[in-house]
């Protein structure tokens, strides 16, 4: 059984500056716990008491670091959640409380996996699982961060059903807080405004229908209806406005969340850990210093039975823990594993029972982690709980398999088995018409890795590779998936994109990795080569992905540091047609036309031609009776028009005129005089005119000697 400590912490760029096992993860939002007190809540900035703002800001700039779609979302939510309330006379605070908690309500998907937060497709029932643990991340982080308990409370609400509400679905209707109920209309509104992976944007009037379907299930039914009436009265919410996108905020505030990227990277990080333990463990708390309770998960709640509002800000005690002997009896706080983990400095993992809120035994494996400093400092413990009495479901053992399946343990995107499962549900949906029908996948390939490995060492080229898939994950949309291929190969599967715009897509990628500054890397370029590929009609994963690959291959003969898009049949064909009628135009300025009479009759031109041909060992492709056409030169020895000037091949047409009978009396025997009119052109690309101009004339002065002729009208 994998322990607590021994779970693969979500690495990150720099090893020495990013926080790597768990219990320091564990320390680092114990620490932003900390933060958060020493500067509490002020009533002295716009967000006032509700939260600190320092901490506010830093929780979006993660959040638009991770997902600039999912903070813009949050934003509109906000404004139309607001809109709502104004309308309904809410004021000042609970209007604050408000803003925060729809601002920060998708706060988890920071801690989503690549693989499932940008999937290209839609989720499975099991990925779907897994992106519902945001909300219980999201309340972890709120937890830890003092957050107004108001918010902490809308917040767990706002995505429960009205009818369903809390770990013992025994909240209802008017129970659900206001807040909540208002901010899960406004969430369902805008998402069903935004066109999303898996669908097309909503007009207005087909939103409400939706949203009134789950009147009184999801949705209290009162707020859909007063949003309708007020829309119907012409009073939008303040700060709205109604256009055929529906509703939207009037003016989206300039409010820039972008950070230092340095903290939101490391925050980040603290929050696909916390993806992993609410993904593999039935419970944890963190407690700080002073022995007080400061995250109590919902886990933790659905198998103890004890409220966040039971827990948090009290002391620790066993009291409200519960932890039992064998026979049952609560053990003394001393007996506690707690105090085993202290003596020793370091975790210990215990299996004994405790006992749930209501009286009944629970068996659970108890790992107890304390947080110790890098002076040395106990800072707080980690209590993390897995039942072991729980049958069925799923193993943890199947869900660590899983979640190790999906993940490159290097960079943290997705893995190419991911990859390959994505893109063949993408392919499949573009498909059957469930998605938009095109979409494109991108190769990468860092340019010359092996010499960065060779020049500054395997370590400081596997940093290299970190960046690079951060640089890709942050440059990306939302809805886009990165993975890793494999070494220093990633792809990038971009949904509803055709090819011009794919192409677009890779070049501003190609040109932000060219830009990237790699502190290891002493002011060393890293570039990269990218091929794009875009699906056809009766692709399979293979065949999509082998374009994209040969038009990387082409990037790299065209020098790397440079796009190539592989283009599709229909385009191809395009293509062809285009270079076709252009190859003819080019063939036309390079033709050479000459005419002569030949005094001969007509007859007997056949033999004469007949003579060159032999002699000239040409190739006869056509004849009539007024027209020969033939080849001359090989054009399989000296491929293209080389500088061989007697191996030239020239396709020559003869067109024989009409005849012309001679002025009586000029000559003696009736002679025939015929036209001839030659046009000879280049067979291939031929790179100078003159050369081949030289060349046609002489062709043409040979042909002209093997007859008789008598004015030479040639150029
Ligand atoms: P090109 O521009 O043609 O792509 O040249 P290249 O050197 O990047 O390509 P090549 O395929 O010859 O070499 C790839 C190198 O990538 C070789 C290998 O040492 C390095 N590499 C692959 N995976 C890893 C990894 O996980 N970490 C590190 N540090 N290097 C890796
Ligand atoms: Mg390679
Ligand atoms: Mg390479």
């Amino acid at each position: 059984m994998m322990n607590v400590t021994e779970v693969p912490a979500p690495s990150n760029s720099n090893s020495q500056q990013y926080l790597t096992d768990s219990s320091q993860v564990l320390l680092g939002l114990l620490t932003l716990s900390d933060n958060c007190v020493a500067h509490p809540r002020t009533t002295d900035d716009d967000t006032g008491d509700v939260i600190a703002r320092p901490a506010l800001t830093s929780l979006l700039s993660a959040l638009h670091y991770r997902d600039v779609a999912t903070v813009e979302h949050a934003r509109r939510v906000a404004m139309l959640a607001l809109g709502m309330a104004s309308q309904i006379g809410w004021e000042d605070r609970e209007l604050k409380v408000l803003e925060v908690a729809a601002l920060l309500h998708d706060i988890g998907k920071i801690g989503v996996p690549d693989s499932i937060l940008f999937k290209p497709s839609s989720l499975s029932p099991e990925e779907a699982e897994l992106m519902s643990l945001h909300y219980y991340i999201a309340n972890d982080v709120l937890q830890a961060y003092h957050v107004d308990p108001e918010v902490l409370e809308i917040v767990s609400q706002c995505h429960e059903h009205y009818d369903r509400v809390g770990y013992d679905s025994q909240r209802v209707g008017s129970d659900v807080h206001m807040g909540a109920r208002i901010l899960a209309v406004a969430d369902a509104y805008d998402s069903l405004a935004t066109e999303q992976v898996y669908r097309k944007a909503k007009p207005h009037d087909e939103i409400m229908q939706i949203l009134m379907l789950g009147a009184g299930t999801q949705f209290d039914g009162n707020i859909i209806c007063s949003l309708s009436r007020w829309v119907e009265d012409g009073r939008v919410p303040t700060g709205m406005h109604l256009n055929s996108k529906g509703l939207l905020p009037s003016e989206v505030s300039e409010r820039e969340f972008r950070g230092d990227s340095e903290n939101a990277g490391a925050l980040c990080h603290i929050f696909a850990y916390l993806h992993l333990l609410e993904n593999l463990y039935d419970g944890f708390y963190l407690m700080n210093s002073d022995q007080r309770f400061v995250v109590w998960n919902r886990r933790a709640e659905d198998l103890l039975g004890h409220r966040p509002h039971h827990m948090l800000n009290n002391v620790w005690s066993n009291k409200t823990l519960g932890y039992c002997n064998e026979k049952g009896k609560p053990l003394a706080d001393k007996k506690c594993p707690l105090f085993q983990a202290l003596a020793e400095r370091k975790p210990v993992t215990t299996t004994l029972p405790v006992r749930h809120r209501s009286g009944e035994l629970v068996e659970v494996e108890v790992q107890t982690v304390p947080l110790i400093d890098s002076e040395g400092i106990l800072k707080g413990v980690a209590e993390i709980f897995r039942n072991t009495s729980r049958q069925g479901g799923k193993t943890q053992q199947y869900r660590e398999l899983k979640e190790a399946a999906s993940r490159d343990s290097l960079t943290q995107t997705a893995n190419r088995g991911e990859m390959e499962r994505q893109l063949e549900q993408t392919l499949a949906e573009a498909t059957n018409g469930q998605t938009a029908e095109t979409f494109c996948v991108i190769f990468i390939d860092a340019d010359h890795f092996k010499s960065i490995n060779d020049d500054f060492g395997h370590t400081v080229g596997d940093d290299v590779l970190v960046e690079l898939a951060k640089l890709l994950q942050n440059e990306t949309y939302s809805g886009e998936l990165v993975a890793r291929y494999g070494g220093e190969e990633f792809v990038v599967i971009c949904p509803a994109t055709d090819l011009d715009q794919g192409y677009k897509r890779a070049e501003r990628l190609r040109i932000a990795v060219s830009k990237l500054k790699i502190a290891d890397l002493k002011g060393r370029k890293l570039t990269a080569s990218l091929g794009i590929a875009v699906n056809e009609p009766g692709d399979t994963v293979t065949d999509l992905l082998s374009r994209a690959d040969k038009a990387l291959y082409e990037a790299k003969g065209a020098g790397r540091n440079t796009t190539r898009a592989y283009a599709n049949k229909e385009l191809d064909i395009q293509c062809q047609l285009e270079n076709a009628q252009k190859e003819a135009k080019e063939a036309e300025a390079f033709m050479y036309k000459g005419t002569f009479h030949a005094v001969i009759a007509s007859d007997m031109l056949v033999y004469k031609l007949a003579g060159f041909v032999d002699d000239y060992q040409s190739k006869i492709l056509e004849v009539t009776p007024e027209r020969v056409v033939m080849r001359l030169g090989n054009r399989g020895v000296i491929p293209g028009w080389g500088n061989h000037d007697g191996r030239r091949p020239v396709t020559i047409e003869v067109v024989i005129g009409k005849e012309e009978v001679q002025e009586p009396g000029k000559t003696r025997a009736r002679a025939k005089r015929v036209e001839i009119l030659v046009t000879i052109s280049p067979v291939g690309w031929i790179r100078k005119k003159d050369v081949f101009q030289h060349r046609a004339a002489g062709v043409f002065k040979d042909l002209k000697s093997y007859f008789i002729a008598d004015m030479d009208l040639s150029p």
